[in-house]
């Protein structure tokens, strides 16, 4: 895949829309794509655009959604998690690469909708961890080894027991 362009995702419906909204209890702002879903099938991970509807740069591009795993990526992050693996990235040159290039890939695709005008990206890419939620939604929405924080941190919610309940399996109601 070229690095620089977004995959493509599916539009979003009125149905998602809903969900959405549910999840954040708000209506979504800027609202793209479904950048992921959960095996269950309600969206895990939206895709914003730079910019939200009244002008407000919205940098986060891939924004983790779903309750579930928002609840424990919450929790990894409240262990430390954050500080363990920026410690990482100063002793580990081929992680740190990885980093770079997943800072690099993100604001490209970001510029290829529309240009913030800085190199800011998300999450304290590329030198810090700061956002676990924002490595899991990177790694959802554009597969394994976009993001090396992304990967490790569904590797752990994995062993957190996700999916489970409505995100294996959604209630037909
Ligand atoms: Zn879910």
């Amino acid at each position: 895949m070229n690095e620089t362009e977004s995959p493509q995702f599916e539009p979003v419906t009125d149905a998602d829309r809903e969900i959405v909204a549910e999840q954040l209890g708000r209506p979504p702002r800027a609202l793209r794509a479904i950048a992921a879903r959960c095996p269950g099938g309600h969206p895990a991970v939206v895709q914003t655009s730079p910019r939200l509807e009244d002008g407000t740069p919205f940098p986060t591009l891939y924004y983790l959604t779903c309750p579930r795993l928002s609840a424990i990526v919450g929790k990894l992050e409240a262990e430390g998690v954050m500080r363990e693996m920026t410690e990482r990235l100063a002793e580990d040159a081929e992680l740190a690469a990885a980093y770079q290039r997943a800072h690099k890939s993100y604001l490209a695709q970001r510029d290829a909708i529309e240009p913030l005008g800085h190199q800011v990206s998300a999450g304290g890419m590329p030198g810090r961890v700061k956002c676990l939620h924002v490595h899991l939604a990177h790694t959802l929405a554009c597969g394994p080894g976009a993001n090396p924080f992304g990967d490790e941190t569904l590797r752990l919610v994995r062993a957190e027991g996700w999916p489970a309940g409505d995100c294996a399996q959604d209630n037909p109601q």
